[in-house]
């Protein structure tokens, strides 16, 4: 995914929890700096850390209990963060690549891979068919926060 990540941050968190929830809908992407200004585009920045979800699942085994035992009321908000990361990583999965069985694989694992068709692998994406789940999360988040914004609710 490219655009939707943070509109699905915005469906996923409800009340307090929300800002937790969109800066780890986004967190993972973090590497993206390095990917454009350090390496240069290569290699796929879903092989870095941040996208790599055994090292999010050794953080949640560490933080989940430190969370509980220290500061329980940012329990919530600490396991929205973390979960909206595993949204973020499943998302990716969906035509991006994740490498879910590292260290035993190195495989980016994905539903569409998408070719490259254009002249930049952005227009390649945003031109294939998978490009639909994406524009239906934006939208999705575009009449939520229309909602709520409007204070609009369905007739009883
Ligand atoms: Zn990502």
């Amino acid at each position: 995914m490219i655009l939707a990540h943070l509109p699905s941050g915005y469906l996923s968190g409800r009340d307090r929890r929300r800002a937790a929830v969109m800066i780890g809908s986004v967190a993972p992407d973090r590497d993206m700096p390095w990917f454009w200004l350090v390496d240069q585009g290569q290699p796929h920045h879903h092989r870095f850390w941040p996208h790599i979800p055994a090292i999010w699942a050794l953080i949640a085994l560490a933080a989940l209990p430190l969370t509980h035992w220290l500061a329980h009321s940012w329990l919530p908000a600490v396991a929205g963060f973390l979960a909206a990361i595993l949204m973020h990583l499943v998302l990716d999965t969906w035509n991006g690549g994740i490498m879910w069985l590292l260290p035993w694989s190195n495989h980016l694992h994905e539903l569409f891979t998408v070719p490259a068709t254009r002249s930049h692998w952005v227009l390649s994406f945003m031109l294939h068919p998978s490009f639909l789940a994406e524009v239906a999360i934006i939208m999705a988040a575009l009449w939520l926060i229309w909602r709520d914004l409007s204070g609009w609710k369905i007739p009883a």
